[in-house]
């Protein structure tokens, strides 16, 4: 296992406080692999972030010192996408599982990257409305992984995936910068679709802070099973 410095595990406790990194071994463990499980590597440390302001700093000290980042929501990917890399800083979302709105007159869910899927059609639901796509690890997955992978379940099938259903993104660049991508306008179609770009890059291009959903009204029918059809 190769340790980062101390002055820059010092630094990063400076950016997000003390409790949110991890640099102990045995701490380090559960960060080692993903569920791919085939593949393990200790990350250099594990850091929490809570904001977007967060995120930034620490892709900017990252950039500023070469070191590898490794971005991850719960780890639950079958890709090794949050696998870490030597001496790489695992920068881990699940703290930023705000729902920070839902707009019912737009049929739209603003959320941060860490609140879990099922909490995401959870809170659609309580509000009459419907968030389909549903991967099998939806009740520990985190949106900002689903996104990342371009998830979908069962439902797939007749609602497509969770590509269909992102409006917008808030992304931190490699270098700190703080961008936005798509907006709450269906029809919107002026230059590159950056967020698609984004969408199933699993982590490679920079860190979502800020997931904006469209929201559908919820289906007349549903099975005696409970599923919605
Ligand atoms: C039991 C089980 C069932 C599953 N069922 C399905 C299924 O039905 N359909 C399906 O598609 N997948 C399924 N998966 C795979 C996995 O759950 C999904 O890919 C899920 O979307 C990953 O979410 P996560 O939060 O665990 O992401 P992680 O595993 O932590 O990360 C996955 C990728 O996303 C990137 N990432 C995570 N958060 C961010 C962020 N905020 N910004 C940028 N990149 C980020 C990581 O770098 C990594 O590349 C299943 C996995 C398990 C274990």
């Amino acid at each position: 296992m190769m340790k980062l410095e101390l002055s820059v595990i010092d630094r990063l406790r400076k950016i997000v406080g003390k409790q949110d990194v991890l640099d102990q071994k045995e701490d380090l463990i559960p960060y080692s692999f993903d569920g791919t499980a085939a593949l393990k590597q200790h990350p250099g440390c594990v850091v929490f972030t809570r904001t977007t302001v967060q995120v930034s700093e620490v892709l900017k000290l990252a950039n500023d010192e070469g070191i590898p980042v490794v971005t991850r929501g719960s780890g639950t990917g079958l890709s090794g996408g949050s696998l870490p890399s030597e001496r790489c800083i695992v920068l881990c979302t699940v703290k930023m599982k705000q729902i920070l709105e839902l707009d019912k007159a737009n049929l739209t869910l603003l959320t941060e990257p860490g609140a879990t899927t099922l909490t995401i059609a959870e809170a659609a639901e309580k509000a009459g409305l419907f968030y389909p796509p549903d991967p099998g690890s939806m009740k520990i997955s985190t949106i900002g992984g689903n996104v990342a992978e371009n998830s979908g379940g069962l439902r797939g099938l007749k609602y497509g995936v969770t590509r269909n259903y992102v409006m917008g993104m808030e992304i931190v660049l490699p270098d700190g910068e703080i961008c936005w991508m798509g907006n709450k306008c269906v029809k919107d179609v002026a230059g590159y679709s950056l967020k698609d770009l984004f969408i199933g890059s699993e982590g490679t291009l920079g860190v979502i802070t800020k997931v904006l959903l469209r929201l559908i009204p919820q289906p007349q029918a549903k099975k005696n099973n409970g599923s919605n059809i």
